[in-house]
């Protein structure tokens, strides 16, 4: 994951790096802060990517989103959670859900079509960010109105998982396959 980041984190500069005494012209950020921003403007691209594209792009970006980190991230982020949680977490990171947008691609749904909004493909993004029936709902999910978190930035963040997980559960939407919250 350094190589990416790296090059994220210097291409912004390089003009600069070069006016820097060597010491200074390291092209990975070793500081904490110098490699979580690299990320975050590595996250806003995807997120905004992920917003404009099919929703096959759609998973392959939050795919390879997914890769800056390491893959124990996500293991250690759901240790405590039950399976459930865990499936559910799971389960909207890969887009492999109950939602049409899926369903229909794997012929089990005779519309990708969000069941609120007609010509509208229900997708993860659709669902988590768009769909005005659980405008309600949302507000538990985005606490910041103005600068709300991107669909990226709730699957990809640890931080996000347990609002993630009382949305879905508020929501309703995946109890005929998960059930309600135990
Ligand atoms: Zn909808």
């Amino acid at each position: 994951m350094g190589d990416v980041q790296a090059k994220i984190a210097a291409r912004g500069r390089s003009s600069d790096i070069k006016r820097l005494p060597k010491v200074f012209q390291k092209p990975l950020p070793h500081s904490a802060a110098a490699r979580k921003q690299a990320y975050r403007k590595l996250a806003d691209k995807t997120a905004a990517s992920i917003w404009s594209s099919s929703p096959r792009y759609n998973r392959l970006a939050m795919r390879d989103l997914r890769m800056q980190r390491p893959v124990r991230f996500f293991h250690k982020a759901t240790a405590k959670f039950t399976r459930r949680q865990h499936n559910i977490m799971v389960q909207l990171r890969t887009g492999h859900i109950g939602l049409n947008g899926h369903l229909f691609r794997i012929g089990k749904s005779l519309t990708p079509d969000c069941p609120h909004c007609e010509g509208v493909t229900e997708t993860v993004a659709h669902f988590l960010m768009a769909c005005p029936r659980y405008e309600r709902e949302r507000a538990g999910l985005q606490r910041r109105a103005r600068r709300p978190d991107s669909v990226a930035e709730l699957l990809t963040n640890p931080d996000a998982f347990r609002r993630v997980l009382r949305f879905v559960d508020a929501s309703k939407r995946l109890s005929t396959i998960f059930g309600d919250e135990a």
